[in-house]
């Protein structure tokens, strides 16, 4: 089973790249944060104890993440491997997989870090307007922003920002998520499989970056 453990924090890129590197690598792609979602929406006992959580950006309890992804891995479409998304968070997590792993004969092959600084990552996350009327939406960090500031194209409304999106939140949510991060980096440099690709490029040279990490590390072919 070949484990892959993309890293970043929030606005890195990690959503935007572990799709297509799971499918040029013939490995699944797993996001914790998606299978959290998926069960909120189901409604599952799990998903209404997490909601709230999620909604104020904050971590999900180990216990329950590590019981989600480890349960995920097992199922049979996991058996060739799986790029992990969002996973681990904490040093506990990472240790905890390290475990699971293990028990199977197994370890995480590589971690790959795109690397952003602080300031970037607060560009992009406040990026984000969305118009009052019709919720269409722009990013301006992106370079998808409207052609008349504050204005929507569509309907010429006014753009505003979500709550979670102000850049006091989002320096906020940084500083709660960032040094159990930087644990994580910690404990996968200590192991020496710890790759960084630098996250500032444009999307599309960060994605090539990261494949020729990966292929190196794991000096397959695809
Ligand atoms: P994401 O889609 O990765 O940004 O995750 C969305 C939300 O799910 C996060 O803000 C956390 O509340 C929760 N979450 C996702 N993955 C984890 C994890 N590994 N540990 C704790 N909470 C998580």
């Amino acid at each position: 089973m070949r484990i892959v453990v993309l890293l970043g924090a929030p606005g890195a890129g990690k959503g935007t790249h572990a799709p297509d590197l799971a499918t040029a690598f013939g490995l699944i792609h797993l996001s914790t944060g998606d299978l959290l979602r998926a069960e909120v929406r189901a409604g599952t006992p799990l998903g209404s104890d997490v909601a709230g959580i999620m909604g104020r950006g904050e971590l999900v309890p180990d216990r329950i993440v590590i019981e989600l992804l480890l349960g995920r891995l097992g199922r049979p479409d996991a058996a060739a491997g799986a790029i992990l998304d969002g996973f681990p968070r904490t040093a506990a997590q990472a240790a905890a997989l390290d475990g699971a792993l293990a028990e199977r004969g197994s370890a995480v092959e590589v971690a790959l870090l795109i690397d952003v600084s602080p300031d970037e990552m607060v560009r992009r996350l406040t990026g984000r307007w969305i118009c009052e009327a019709g919720g269409h939406v722009y990013n301006v960090a992106a370079g998808l922003g409207p052609r008349v500031a504050g204005r929507c194209d569509v309907d010429g409304s006014p753009l505003v920002q979500r709550a979670d999106d102000r850049e006091e939140t989002v320096r906020a949510r940084l500083a709660g998520t960032l040094p159990a991060l930087e644990e994580v980096i910690e404990h996968y440099r200590t192991q020496g499989r710890l790759r960084t690709v630098d996250g500032l490029r444009a999307a599309p040279e960060v994605g090539a970056a990261l494949a020729d990490a990966l292929r190196s590390a794991v000096g397959g072919d695809a």
